[in-house]
């Protein structure tokens, strides 16, 4: 990355060779870096439940234990271990599914027809507080994604908001729509994300000062893995949000309508 070349402003061919090549080096450079702070950032992130779990597994082995201490100590040991398996299971789907990845196992799902039946997901969950649908859309709008998936997106916009919320504040999800496009939306009315931490919630690893200091368990790769999925969707997914009012994460999907099913006419041979 030291190699860049002298640029002269003459104005000719070369020049622009020059330019050109120079910026495809910064672009290069910038990817780079971002791989170096992922890997360390990774790194950070899985030594925190592998420090826990090792110095349980000490403070076990020191001394002779009942059985019930055992007990206590194994179910400690197993919560750390899901949250490490939590956090390797979501870098690997980062590293495998890049923004333009065809993903596998795409179906054709009508969402006025899907979205209550997902909501049910969350009928007898304790985090669901007062969660709501409101659905406005073509009754054939159809997008081509793989149902889990869709699943995981949603899943995360909603327990963000719960999680981000004073328990039992409303909850809403809206979708609307046209022929060609979907939004689907997810309001809540909790603490709210700063301007500037808009800019940088999607980026992995990436936790708000207020959400750490106030212990909120996390990672900080939700919403990547989010904005993964609406990208090899071919949609995109935006953040609006005010301090200490509520944020809305509002995800548009590209849509097509499924043709509604012929009706057989009367006095027509079968
Ligand atoms: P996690 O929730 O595991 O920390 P995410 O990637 O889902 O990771 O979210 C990143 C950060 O964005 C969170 O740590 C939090 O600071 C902020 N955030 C996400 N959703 C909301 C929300 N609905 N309300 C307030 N802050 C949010």
């Amino acid at each position: 990355f030291k190699s860049r070349l002298p640029a002269p402003d003459s104005g000719d061919e070369l020049a622009d060779l020059g330019q050109s090549f120079n910026t495809l080096l910064d672009r290069q450079q910038r990817a780079y870096e971002q791989q170096r702070r992922f890997a360390g950032d990774a790194a950070h992130e899985l030594r925190t439940p592998l420090t826990v779990l090792l110095g349980q597994m000490d403070v076990a082995l020191r001394r002779p234990r009942t059985a019930e201490e055992y007990a206590d100590t194994l179910g400690v040991l197993r919560d750390e271990a899901n949250e490490l398996q939590q956090i390797v299971e979501s870098l690997l789907f980062l590293a495998r599914t890049s923004e333009d990845a065809t993903l596998p196992g795409s179906e054709s799902i009508e969402l006025a027809e899907w979205l209550p039946r997902y909501m049910e997901r969350w009928q007898n969950d304790p985090r669901r507080g007062d969660l709501q649908l409101e659905v406005q859309l073509p009754p054939n709008a159809t997008v081509s994604a793989p149902p889990a998936l869709l699943n995981r997106l949603l899943d995360n916009l909603i327990s963000n908001a719960a999680k981000y919320s004073a328990p039992g504040t409303p909850i809403t999800v809206t979708a609307t729509g046209s022929a060609d496009a979907a939004a689907i939306s997810v309001a809540d009315q909790g603490r709210g994300i700063s301007p500037e931490d808009q800019a940088t919630v999607f980026e992995p690893f990436f936790r708000s000062k207020s959400a750490r200091d106030a212990g909120i368990a996390g990672t900080g790769l939700g919403l990547a893995i989010a904005s993964r999925i609406v990208a090899a969707l071919g949609g995109r997914l935006e953040c609006h949000s005010e301090l200490s009012r509520g944020s809305t994460f509002t995800l548009t999907l590209p849509t097509r309508l499924s043709q509604p099913p012929q009706q057989p006419r009367l006095n027509e041979p079968p």
